[in-house]
């Protein structure tokens, strides 16, 4: 397989009107952690017409009004994912940190910092190619995708599954049993929130947590999928540990 790799833009660091929370040091402090350590894909802005597959016309016209720096922020974003979900087809694994998050805008909604989805957009512009025609979108967020179920509610090619235990060792039970009674299909898309942390709302996880379900998740892509997975950053909030969390992921993704 080709070396796990990293979709990511300065672009992202754009500091666009939205909760404070949700800032550009979050991307930032991801990417000092992960940028010597794997190869660095630059992606591009999505097409409109990829985010026509998922989102409504009226939808992208009112995040046009939201400014200027969180459109075109929002359109990189999507981009990002599609650059990871291509490189997944290509057999290099990737993970997108980028900004805003996705999983909570839905076919004509956005809410909770998010603006398109670009998880489900990625995943329909290679369905829409003829590049996949079934896939698993796992959300490890602490929150429920809605965005994305909603998106993909009555799509017979994808399956959504959220992990929603609140405890330690029911959340990564219940991951784990997810992967094991899984049909095969021909990607997997994963959502990857770190406010499931210890020390973050969830207060769920630990760092090493993180590591041991990214090995989980590639271990289960090899058998499942050929090992075409690709991830993208969703939420996760508290700073001083993000990145060492976004990296222990990134490390059991890649198989170190
Ligand atoms: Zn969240």
């Amino acid at each position: 397989m080709a070396p796990f790799s990293l979709v990511y833009h300065d672009g992202y660091l754009t500091p666009y009107y939205t909760s404070t929370v949700e800032c550009p040091e979050r991307v930032k402090a991801a990417y000092a952690k992960l940028k010597d350590r794997f190869p660095v894909i630059r992606p591009e802005p999505a097409e409109l017409e990829d985010l026509y597959r998922v989102h409504s016309r009226a939808m992208v016209e009112r995040v046009k009004l939201e400014g200027r720096d969180t459109y075109e922020t929002a359109l990189l974003a999507v981009g990002g994912a599609i650059a990871a979900s291509q490189a997944a087809i290509r057999g290099m694994p990737a993970i997108a940190l980028l900004r805003p998050p996705g999983h909570h805008a839905g076919p004509d909604h956005y809410w909770g910092y998010c603006f398109f989805n670009n998880i489900a957009v990625a995943i329909t512009k290679l369905m829409a190619k003829g590049s996949v025609a079934t896939a698993l979108v796992l959300d490890l967020d602490l929150h429920h995708g809605d965005g994305t179920e909603n998106i993909f509610a009555g799509n017979q090619g994808v399956k959504v599954v959220n992990i929603r235990e609140k405890k330690r060792t029911a959340y990564l039970e219940s991951l784990e049993k997810e992967l094991e009674s899984s049909d095969e299909f021909d990607l997997l898309a994963i959502s990857a929130g770190f406010d499931t942390y210890v020390r973050d709302w969830g207060g769920i996880l630990e760092t090493d947590d993180y590591l041991v379900m990214g090995s989980a998740i590639r271990t289960a892509a090899l058998r499942l999928c050929e090992g075409k997975f690709f991830a993208v950053l969703e939420g996760g909030y508290y700073l001083p540990d993000l990145g060492t969390n976004v990296l222990a992921f990134c490390d059991g993704l890649a198989g170190e």
